[in-house]
């Protein structure tokens, strides 16, 4: 129960660990960061089973992030997240736009106007995220999409948290999660989005959001590691 490890890092004291809005900003730039890096692989991955944007989207969107936070700095970490997700809303075309774009708007709501986050606190976001992707996609589990990376990382914080982890271990844990989710959508077949289209075809490629799912846990872990 939420309230009983809470109780309990309380106790250990040193297991308390808060979250400031700067640290909470560096999550944003290290996955504009990231998403760049990896541009080419995600578009090579949509050109498989889509229409080779994704990578060009989400570059795109997380550029429109910073511009975004850098034209209005957040006092806390509401404001944050909601200029990051109405940016990824209205500058993105295609459907990660709007998804992303939820997630953060999400996100806002679940943290409220605070300059501190505690570990739970974040864990909390996470699910406020999830819960817009999938309020806006309606993915369910196995349906070959973001959800299918980002569901397993959020249960994964949770499960390490309950367990009485670090933030850090815990995000660890997350990354490996979302990695391994990845992975798994490889044998899929696609059920939401233009890569259902391809019905059995969409079989034997790794979905696109998956992948930059995957990488915004490999930057929080990085931002709060
Ligand atoms: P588009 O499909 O409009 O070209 P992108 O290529 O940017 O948009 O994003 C495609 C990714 O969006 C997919 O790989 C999948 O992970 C995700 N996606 C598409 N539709 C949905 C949905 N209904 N629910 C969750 N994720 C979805
Ligand atoms: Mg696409």
């Amino acid at each position: 129960m939420g309230c009983t490890s809470e109780h309990a890092s309380t106790a250990l004291g040193g297991l308390k660990m808060t979250i400031t809005v700067t640290q909470l900003s560096s999550w944003l730039r290290i996955y504009a960061e990231l998403i760049n890096e990896h541009t080419e692989e995600l578009t090579q991955l949509d050109s498989a089973i889509g229409d080779a944007d994704h990578g060009t989207n989400m570059q795109r969107g997380t550029a429109a992030v910073l511009a975004a936070i850098d034209a209005n700095p957040a006092d806390d970490a509401a404001a944050l997240f909601k200029t990051a997700g109405m940016a990824l809303v209205s500058k993105v075309g295609g459907a990660s736009g709007p998804l992303y774009g939820t997630f953060f708007i999400r996100a806002a709501a679940s943290a409220g106007a605070v300059t501190e986050l505690s570990s739970h606190d974040f864990a909390k976001l996470l699910h406020a995220g999830l819960e817009g992707v999938v309020a806006r996609g309606k993915p369910e589990p196995g349906d070959k999409t973001m959800f299918d990376a980002l569901a397993p990382a959020v249960e994964a914080v949770d499960d390490a948290l309950d367990d009485g982890a670090s933030l850090s271990d815990a995000l660890a844990a997350a990354v490996t999660a979302a990695n391994a989710g990845r992975d798994a959508t490889i044998p899929m077949l696609a059920r939401k989005g233009r890569a259902s289209y391809l019905g059995e075809r969409s079989v034997g490629h790794q979905d696109p959001g998956a992948t930059s799912a995957a990488l915004l846990i490999t930057a929080a872990a990085r931002a709060f590691g």
